[in-house]
C-alpha cells in the first residue's frame, strides 16, 4: 500500500480517500523546506499559517478561467476564497465550465461555483458574490492579499487594475495597501498570465496596446492576392455576397447563408491552392468569434494559481511579470518583463502628450484619441482649463458643446495646454498635453 509522508514525520494512508490530510501532504512536502529558490526569509511553520489561515483570496470571474481557478486555489491548500462574477449560467458554457450542471443553468455563476468547490474539497470557504466589480469600494478590496483575475473584458480589468493601484498611491507607507494582482486571459489556442504589483511592475494600463483591434485584412489581399482561408471567406461575404445577393444581408445565424459563403470560400481556396476552408472557420470569420478553448484556460489557470501559491508561501519567486502561451503550433511559452510606461494614465508619473496642428479641427482631435491603440476609448468627452470643450452626453450638453467640433485646434487652445479626456471605458480621468507641431 502506498504510503505519503507528512511534514511532521508521521504517514498517512494515500489510498484511503481524498481526506485533508492525505490531500495537504503534496502541498505541505513544498512548503516544509526550503528550495534553492526560496527566499531567505521562508520559515516553514509560518508559510503554512499564512496559507491555511491568513491569506484571502479573491477570484473575479467565475467563467472558462474563473472555474479552474477556483478549484486550483482550494487544492493548493488555501482556505479562504471570495469570488465575484455578474452572470448567470448558460448552456452554451457547460463544455468548459466544469463546475456548472445542467440543472444550474439560469442560476449565478459566481453561488454555483461556490457550493460545489466547497462540496468537493470540504474545509475550504468559498464566499460568493453575484454583481459588478464595480459595486464594492476600497475598503472591501482591502480584505485580500491577492486578487486574481479570470476575465474577458477589457472595461473589468481596466477597473481594477486602477483600483488596485490607486490604493497602493494613497498609502504608499503602508504594506497591507499593495495587493498582488494577478491577471489571466485566454483567446483561442492563445493565453497570458501577468503578475502586478501596483506601482512596482508595469500594470495591466501600461500594455494596452497589446490588444488587438478586430482583425480586419486588406481588400486588395481579399480580392487579389488571397494566401489564407480567411482571406476567402472574407472575399466570399465581403465581396461575392453583395455582387450575387445585392441589398440582402447575410444572416450569420441562417445555415443556408454560411452553406452558401463556405462554398464559395472552399472554391476561391482551391483555385489559390489554399487550405483549411471549414464550416465552423467560415461562421467564426463571419461572426467574428474566436472559440474558448478549455485546453488553453487549464494552463494559464494553472499559471495564476501558482503564482498566487507563491505570493501566499515565498516558497519560490514570483513570475517577473509577463508570461505568454501559444498553442496554436505546437505549444510555445515565453516569459519577460513587461516594462512600466512613464506616461501611464495609471501608474505612471509623467504627463501624457499628444502632438497635432493648430488648423485642425477639434473633431479630428477626437477622432485621433479613438485611433489611439492603447487608450481603447470608444466616445471620448473633453474638456479644457476653461470648461467643457465637447461632451457626448447628456444630449443638452452635447448640443451646447457640438459648435465646438468645427472650431480650429488653434482657437480654443496654446501650444501645452491640458486637456481632459473622459470616456465611458474608462476608469479614470485622462489627462493630456497639447503639442502643437507644424
Ligand atoms: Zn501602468
Amino acid at each position: 500500500m502506498a504510503a505519503v509522508a507528512v511534514a511532521n514525520g508521521s504517514a498517512v494512508n494515500a489510498v484511503a480517500g481524498p481526506s485533508w490530510a492525505t490531500r495537504e501532504a503534496h502541498i505541505d512536502k513544498v512548503i516544509s523546506r526550503p528550495g534553492p529558490w526560496t527566499d531567505e526569509s521562508f520559515e516553514p511553520a509560518e508559510v503554512k499559517t499564512s496559507l491555511r489561515s491568513k491569506c484571502k483570496t479573491l477570484v473575479i470571474g467565475a467563467g472558462g478561467l474563473g472555474c479552474e481557478i477556483l478549484a486550483n486555489l482550494a487544492l493548493t491548500g488555501f482556505k479562504e476564497i471570495h469570488v465575484i462574477d455578474m452572470d448567470e449560467i448558460d448552456v452554451s458554457n457547460l463544455n468548459r465550465q466544469f463546475l456548472f450542471r445542467e440543472k444550474d443553468v439560469g442560476r449565478p455563476k459566481a453561488v454555483v461555483a461556490a457550493e460545489y468547490v466547497e462540496r468537493r474539497v470540504p474545509g475550504v470557504k468559498i464566499v460568493p458574490y453575484h454583481g459588478k466589480i464595480q459595486d464594492k469600494d476600497d475598503a472591501y478590496y482591502m480584505q485580500f492579499n491577492i486578487i486574481i483575475c479570470g476575465l474577458d473584458s477589457v472595461e473589468a480589468r481596466r477597473w481594477i487594475n486602477a483600483t488596485v493601484v490607486n490604493m497602493a498611491q494613497v498609502d504608499p507607507a503602508n504594506q497591507d495597501a499593495y495587493k498582488a494582482l494577478i491577471d489571466g486571459g485566454t483567446e483561442g489556442f492563445k493565453g497570458q498570465a501577468r503578475v502586478i504589483l501596483p506601482t512596482i511592475t508595469s500594470c495591466y494600463e501600461c500594455s494596452l496596446d497589446l490588444l488587438n483591434r478586430q482583425t480586419t485584412y486588406p481588400i486588395c489581399t481579399i480580392a487579389n492576392t488571397p494566401r489564407l482561408p480567411e482571406h476567402c471567406i472574407e472575399w466570399a461575404s465581403v465581396l461575392e455576397w453583395p455582387r450575387v445577393h445585392g441589398d440582402k444581408n447575410i444572416d450569420n445565424d441562417n445555415p443556408d447563408h454560411i452553406q452558401w459563403l463556405l462554398e464559395q470560400a472552399s472554391a476561391r481556396a482551391e483555385r489559390f491552392n489554399i487550405t483549411g476552408v471549414t464550416w465552423s472557420l467560415t461562421q467564426g470569420v463571419v461572426k467574428n468569434i474566436i472559440p474558448a478553448i478549455a485546453s488553453t484556460n487549464a494552463i494559464v489557470a494553472a499559471a495564476c494559481t501558482q503564482e498566487a501559491f507563491k505570493f501566499a508561501t515565498t516558497a519560490a519567486p514570483f513570475l517577473n511579470n509577463y508570461m505568454m502561451y501559444s498553442g496554436n503550433e505546437g505549444v510555445y511559452t515565453y516569459t519577460y518583463a513587461y516594462e512600466k510606461r512613464k506616461d501611464c494614465p495609471v501608474c505612471g508619473g509623467e504627463s501624457r502628450e499628444l502632438e497635432i496642428q493648430k488648423d485642425w479641427p477639434i473633431e479630428r482631435l477626437i477622432e485621433m484619441l479613438i485611433e489611439t491603440k492603447d487608450l481603447q476609448i470608444k466616445k471620448p468627452s473633453l474638456s479644457g482649463e476653461k470648461g467643457p470643450i465637447y461632451f457626448q452626453a447628456p444630449p443638452q450638453l452635447e448640443e451646447q458643446t457640438r459648435p465646438n467640433l468645427t472650431k480650429t485646434i488653434g482657437e480654443m487652445f496654446e501650444d501645452g495646454d491640458g486637456i481632459t479626456v473622459t470616456d465611458a471605458s474608462l476608469p479614470f480621468q485622462l489627462g493630456i498635453v497639447l503639442k502643437f507641431v507644424a
